[in-house]
């Protein structure tokens, strides 16, 4: 997808630092963090909102989440973590590229 900037970082066109990557997604820090850990996961396929996925990007979705769950060391967030995806502009969604969020090292307020 053009002028997205998520798959821009993809492909190397726009730098950034990748904690993990593979086939799947890409693990990278969130610029403006919520949380004293705060990473995004980045699905390679570009869908714009999660409400256009299909059951196969959520498949993939669904894959991610566990792959994050066999990563807690490396990515600091053993002690528990908060998986959210944003949708539409009442989410403040700022992207048309879905992703997780990551949350955690650190006590998360109550949702
Ligand atoms: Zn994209």
């Amino acid at each position: 997808m053009e002028d997205c900037v998520f798959c821009a970082m993809r492909k190397g066109e726009v730098p950034c630092t990748k904690l993990y990557s593979d086939d799947d997604f890409m693990i990278i820090k969130d610029i403006n963090p919520q949380a004293k850990v705060h990473l995004i996961a980045i699905p390679s396929e570009h869908v714009p909102y999660i409400d256009m996925m299909t059951e196969e990007g959520a498949s993939l979705l669904g894959k991610i989440m566990s792959k994050i769950s066999h990563m807690q060391e490396e990515l600091d967030i053993t002690g528990g973590y908060r998986l959210v995806i944003n949708q539409g502009e009442n989410a403040n969604q700022t992207m048309a590229h879905v992703v997780i969020h990551i949350l955690g090292g650190e006590k998360l307020q109550d949702l």
